[in-house]
Parts: structure tokens; C-alpha cells; sequence
């Protein structure tokens, strides 16, 4: 049987002594598109930062297409990389779409998207050029190709952050409420986007408070509760028949 593109095993973190995440089970299945909600400071960022360790964990097991993630104890007991290789395979392997874009200021969008495939991957120059030219086109911002972040929208700039992303061919996507930032009438731009990622089957993480949006285009909704799975299952499930009387409170008032 083909192993889940991505796998988190009882997963903790803490913050001092403020427990965060109180031991996290998740499974994406190759194509799934798993929706996380939950109230602010339920600990969905804190998640999505641990499994590409962008935040240290202090116990439980990552896996990426069944290779678990290799990871030894700080002094301070948090679980890091047991060497470099591991964070640039990881990194290279599950992409990162962050609410505030986190494109590099100084260098034109085509420079923003083939940095790290080649200083990753070790494209040469004009292999990642090419690849690069069919993700501005995907994400319908080949035009912008040579401005600089601060030419672009908002909207624009995360349609740019997501082809960087996707230069890396990762195996899972995970997105931390990747329209939060932006002004309404851009929302709908950068959705689009993420819904044809979906109907391509990507395997895809999505925090998002847009619930229609989640109810579409997810196959799987995790329910967060201060650092807990409270609620999980089909859209149907989750939206429509929680189990949780939390789960519910939250979906009444996010109509
Ligand atoms: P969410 O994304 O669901 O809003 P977060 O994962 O950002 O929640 O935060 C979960 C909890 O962890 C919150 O109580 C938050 O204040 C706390 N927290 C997050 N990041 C840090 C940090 N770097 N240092 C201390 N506490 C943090
Ligand atoms: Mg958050």
C-alpha cells in the first residue's frame, strides 16, 4: 500500500509552560485536501509550523511519504533536525504558503521562484527559468514576471508566493490562512488558484476561516480545540453534523 503523503503522529509543543498542541494525529492521503479550523489560538499555525520545523515540536514523529522526519532533543528538550540535509529535504518536500506572502523584497518575482529550486534542487539556470515560466502562467501572473513584490497586489504577491511554492514539486502544501491578509476584492483571485490545485490532486493542509470555500474544496476537516483534534471528518460531517457541541458553537457562529 502506498504510504500517506504526509503523516503526524502524536504531535506536542509548548510554548514555556503553555502546552500548544496536546498531541496531534493527522493523515493526508495523496490528493487530499484537509481544511483545519478552530478558534483563534487553537494552536492551527502552531501545527502547520511544526511539521515543516518552522516551530520545534517536543515529541511525536513526521512522515513524508512514509519517511519519518529524523529529529534529536535540544538541550531545551524540543525535537530538531537531526541534520541540515533533513530541513532542506523537508522543506524541498512540503511547501509553505504564508498569510503575509514572505516574498524576498529585493529580487523580481522570477528570481523569488528559482532561487530555491536551484540552490535546493540544483536546477541549472534555465531548467528552473523554464519551470518557473509555466507556474506564473498557472497562477495567471506571467506578465509580472520581472517587477519587484512591492509592484504587485496583494492578491498578485500570494499568486507568486504560491508558484514558488510549487517550483519545488513538494508532495504536500500547506497554506496558513493564505487570504487573511488581503483586501476582499483579492480573495477570490488566490482561492481560485488553490481550487485548481485541488482539482489537480495536491495533497493540501489549508487553515482558512473561509468556511464555503473549506466545505468545497476539502475532503477531510480537522476541528482544533485548544490544541486537540476536537472535531474531525467530511465536510458534511464537520459542517453539518458535528459531534462536538464545541464544534458546533464554532460552525453556528461562522455562517
Ligand atoms: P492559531 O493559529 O490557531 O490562532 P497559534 O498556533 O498561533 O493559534 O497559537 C496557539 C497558542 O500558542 C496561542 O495561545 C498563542 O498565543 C501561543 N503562541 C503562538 N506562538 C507563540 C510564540 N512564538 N511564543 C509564545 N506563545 C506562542
Ligand atoms: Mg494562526
Amino acid at each position: 500500500m502506498t504510504p500517506p503523503a504526509l503523516e503526524v503522529r502524536n504531535l506536542h509543543k509548548r510554548y514555556g509552560d503553555l502546552e500548544v498542541l496536546k498531541g496531534i494525529d493527522l493523515v493526508a492521503h495523496d490528493g487530499d485536501v484537509i481544511s483545519i479550523l478552530g478558534s483563534s489560538g487553537s494552536g492551527k499555525s502552531t501545527l502547520l509550523r511544526c511539521i515543516n520545523l518552522l516551530e520545534n515540536p517536543h515529541k511525536g514523529q513526521i512522515l513524508v511519504a512514509g519517511e519519518e522526519l529524523r529529529l534529536k532533543p535540544r538541550r531545551d528538550g524540543a525535537l530538531v533536525a537531526a541534520d541540515n540535509a533533513q530541513i532542506n529535504r523537508l522543506r524541498a518536500r512540503v511547501g509553505f504558503v504564508f498569510q503575509s506572502f514572505n516574498l524576498w523584497p529585493h529580487m523580481t518575482i522570477l528570481d523569488n521562484i528559482i532561487e530555491a529550486p536551484r540552490r535546493v534542487l540544483g536546477q541549472s539556470k534555465a531548467d528552473a527559468i523554464a519551470a518557473a515560466e509555466v507556474f506564473l502562467e498557472k497562477v495567471g501572473i506571467a506578465d509580472k514576471r520581472h517587477a519587484f513584490p512591492s509592484q504587485l497586489s496583494g492578491g498578485q504577491q500570494q499568486r507568486a508566493a504560491i508558484a514558488r511554492t510549487l517550483a519545488m514539486k513538494p508532495r504536500v502544501i500547506l497554506f496558513d490562512e493564505p487570504t487573511s491578509a488581503l483586501d476582499p476584492e483579492m480573495v477570490n483571485e488566490v482561492l481560485m488558484v488553490i481550487r485548481a490545485l485541488a482539482e489537480e490532486g495536491r495533497t493540501m493542509l489549508l487553515v482558512t476561516h473561509e468556511m464555503s470555500f473549506a466545505r468545497q474544496v476539502s475532503s477531510k476537516v480537522v476541528f482544533l480545540h485548544q490544541g486537540q483534534v476536537e472535531e474531525m471528518g467530511t465536510p458534511e460531517q464537520v459542517f453539518d453534523n458535528p459531534t462536538s457541541e464545541r464544534c458546533r458553537q464554532f460552525m453556528s457562529s461562522h455562517k
